[in-house]
């Protein structure tokens, strides 16, 4: 990663002056500090671990920094998210970063996604960058962009956080490990609380979000020992660090000499679970499918798990061949007959039984569920003309 230093870019009398600090330390100096300014890092989430890392990383002066988040600021965000401001609510929150970011250090160039990362725009997002930062805290997200990392041998700078207890590392760097290495298989779903579900203390995503800063300017700077090959564990009650070894894994599914991942997959069916650490509302065409687009695919024999959630009596009315039936009281304890990765349509009679059992479906992490609009009704009215309406 270190650029040669013919090619470093010059800094110019203000910046001299701006970055007076890190000139006077030896290890970064002026060639360090034209290091950080030729450097590019990729920052996905601008939450609380993403909220010190770009803070620090635009004052530092990192020369090209880009943010991923699709979310927007929220009340509850302001307790941790020091990036963000009650100005600012209602706002994208790549938007309000780069400006606070800017702010900071117009020097900076600060480019903007405001989208999630997914398999399928990660490469595209990730190309013109140096290293990774992960604020994220979600499992999908967390494996893709390991495998990301991996693919594209950047350097992943590692963080996550829970209401005191926080971690730390440097995967994929020095030859060391990644993130696979150490958690082949994500946690059960539903076992590991997210932040929105268990909370957080306000301040220890700013401890862990800076340690991952200083890792990642270490790493472009090319001083010190970081955190490759070490997981830190932080915890805040007891005010305690604690290191432990990491090797990397022989037979690592991503980074061994015998990957079987060589590609980015679907990481939410991989970890049985939604990339997006709150919940979206279930309301809306993203979770709806109309009677023809439903006949469109049903003729097109697309893989789709069909499940009426009304009575047993009503079945006997009406019923859309090759569907199942599970009684709108049953989807809970039911939903182990289901499979996140199965592509299901819910219906009832009108789409109000069916929405609820969506919200279920949904909530338990489940993201190819689609629900019927207008129930079986507005299938007898638009595609089965002989259909009975009740
Ligand atoms: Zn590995």
């Amino acid at each position: 990663m270190t650029k040669e230093q013919n090619t470093l870019p010059d800094l110019s009398n203000e910046e001299i002056h701006r970055y007076s600090r890190h000139l006077l330390i030896p290890d970064v100096g002026l060639e360090g500090q034209k290091k950080l300014k030729a450097a590019s890092v990729l920052v996905v989430g601008t939450g609380g671990l993403g909220s010190p890392v770009l803070l620090y990383l635009a004052a530092a002066g990192v020369g090209r920094i880009g943010i991923v988040d699709y979310d927007t600021v929220d009340f509850t965000n302001l307790q941790r998210q020091v990036i963000h401001g009650e100005s600012r609510l209602g706002d994208l929150k790549t938007d309000s970063a780069r400006d606070r970011m800017l702010d900071i250090n117009p020097e900076i160039q600060v480019d903007v996604y405001n989208d999630s990362l997914t398999s399928e725009n990660a490469f595209e997002i990730a190309g013109p960058y140096d290293l990774i930062v992960d604020g994220t805290d979600n499992f999908p997200t967390r494996y893709l962009i390991n495998d990301l990392s991996v693919l594209t041998g950047k350097p992943n700078v590692y963080g996550s956080i829970f209401r005191f207890d926080g971690q730390a590392s440097v995967f994929n760097a020095d030859g060391g490990p990644c993130y696979r290495c150490i958690f082949p298989e994500p946690p059960p779903p539903g076992l590991v609380p997210s932040c929105a579900e268990g909370g957080v203390l306000g301040v220890l995503p700013g401890t862990i979000g800076s340690i991952q800063a200083t890792e990642a300017l270490k790493l472009i700077l090319g001083i010190g020992e970081n955190l490759s090959g070490k997981l830190l564990l932080y915890d805040a009650l007891d005010a305690s660090f604690e290191f432990v070894n990491l090797e990397k894994n022989p037979d690592c599914k991503v980074c061994s000499d015998h990957p079987e991942v060589t590609e980015l997959i679907d990481y939410e069916a991989f970890c049985g679970m939604p990339a997006h650490d709150h919940e979206e509302g279930t309301a809306g065409e993203k979770w709806d499918i109309t009677a023809s687009q439903l006949e469109e695919k049903l003729k097109n024999e697309e893989d789709i798990r069909l499940i009426d959630v009304r009575e047993p009596h009503e079945q006997e009315i009406s019923n859309i061949e090759g569907s199942e039936l599970i009684p709108m009281g049953e989807v809970a304890s039911r939903m182990s007959e289901l499979d996140t990765a199965d592509e299901i349509v819910l219906y009832c009679k009108s789409g109000t039984r069916s929405t609820r059992a969506l919200e279920i479906l949904a909530s338990a992490g489940f993201r190819k569920v689609k629900n019927l609009k207008g129930g079986i009704n507005a299938w007898a009215r638009d595609v089965e003309e002989d259909m009975p309406i009740y």
